[in-house]
């Protein structure tokens, strides 16, 4: 690796490591906040993928309609996608294939073939940590409780398990055809559909002029440009702090456990087990189930951030992968995405940051040449 392409890493990733993510958006320079509150649109939106989001949109001359048409617009087009993806709306290309029998050919719309497309790479490149294929399994346990007393039997989930796995589903790319080796097999693209519907989203409104937006679903984030666009086209100003500032939720209490300053061009994802999980006893169990036990996943690992300059879909789908894996097998994933951290928080506490695309030896060694 060149020193230019080093030094481009280390631009990009370190802000983004001492930088970045979840549900927190907050603004931080008060002088620019002046500016925004005069112009921003912002709307809180949903239900969209099963979850809420949040947009802001800071307007700029170059955008073709007002912020409040062109949020509408890429709404329009999220919600479109859900009605393709979700596997609660009957008649999705999703729940046409959940219902199928075995050999039946289920031909779906362009975007259901994207969306599965990508999902399939993240199953192979995550050595199948990531599977969009495990609705049986998510279906056994008790996601609308909080206690329970014990876990479904043992034959319950074995059983479950082998009606589980995208090796059991099909692709025929002539005609974008889609079957199944296994009636009892469905998708589930919980792991991945919020970031995919942030990405669409965001392309709309680039698509629409917007140059300077925050855009969130169920806590997946891609930023666009930055907050003071405007105001730096009349005026240099040198402030590192006019970026979008975005938190990680503390996992085990409340309120941020860390801030961070993300530059446009960035998406975020977080997975945890702190929104959607169920106790036995004194133990959490996660809604990111393990595809090689058929439990909820057990890798110490209850919050898990992804930084990435690749796709909000990226960031989600890796999010996802990276809970299942734990911290060893994660490093060797992000190796696969340069310009990505994983900012990880153990069951202990104790925190954990990936750098993608690098050994982490690589990475220091690249730092001090720097210094
Ligand atoms: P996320 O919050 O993005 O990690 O997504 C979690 C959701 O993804 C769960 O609620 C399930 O719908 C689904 N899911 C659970 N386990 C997996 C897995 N191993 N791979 C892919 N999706 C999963
Ligand atoms: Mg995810």
């Amino acid at each position: 690796m060149n020193l230019a392409t080093k030094n481009k890493i280390i631009r990009i990733v370190l802000p983004i490591i001492t930088a970045a993510v979840v549900l927190y958006i907050i603004k931080s320079n008060e002088h620019n906040k002046e500016v925004i509150n005069n112009q921003a649109f912002e709307e809180r939106f949903g239900p969209v993928m099963g979850t809420s989001g949040y947009v802001k949109i800071i307007p700029t001359s170059k955008m073709q309609s007002s912020a409040q048409d062109a949020f509408a617009v890429a709404y329009k087009a999220t919600k479109h996608a859900e009605a393709l993806l979700s596997r609660y709306n009957k008649s999705s290309d999703i729940s046409k294939i959940n219902l199928s029998k075995a050999g039946e050919k289920i031909q779906v719309a362009p975007l259901t073939w994207q969306m599965l497309m990508e999902s399939r790479r993240f199953y192979m490149l995550s050595n199948h940590a990531f599977d969009p294929a495990l609705g049986a399994l998510i279906d056994i346990y008790p996601w609308k409780e909080r206690n329970i007393d014990a876990l479904p039997d043992q034959e319950i989930i074995s059983s479950a398990l082998a009606n589980s796995g995208f090796d059991k589903i099909s692709f025929i790319r002539d005609g974008m055809y889609v079957s199944k080796t296994n009636s009892s097999v469905t998708l589930d693209l919980g792991g991945i559909a919020k970031g995919f519907g942030v990405n669409i989203m965001a392309e709309s409104l680039r698509e629409q002029g917007v140059e300077s937006a925050i855009i969130e679903i169920g806590g997946e984030i891609a930023i666009i440009g930055s907050p003071d666009i405007e105001h730096k086209s009349t005026q240099v100003i040198g402030s590192a702090e006019k970026i979008w500032t975005t938190g990680i939720k503390n996992p085990r209490g409340n309120g941020v456990i860390k801030k961070f300053a993300s530059e446009g061009g960035v998406s975020i994802a977080t997975s945890g087990d702190y929104e959607k999980y169920f106790t036995v006893g004194n133990k959490r169990y996660s809604h990111i189930i393990d595809p090689r036990t058929g439990y909820p996943t057990e890798g110490g690992i209850i919050s898990a951030t992804i930084i990435t300059r690749d796709s909000c879909t990226t960031a989600d789908a890796l999010a996802t992968a990276v809970s299942v894996l734990g911290v060893e097998k994660s490093k060797k994933l992000l190796r696969l995405y340069p310009e990505t951290t994983a900012y990880l928080i153990l069951n202990d506490m104790t925190e954990v940051t990936i750098t993608g695309g690098l050994e982490e030896e690589e990475f220091k060694e690249t730092v001090e040449k720097d210094k």
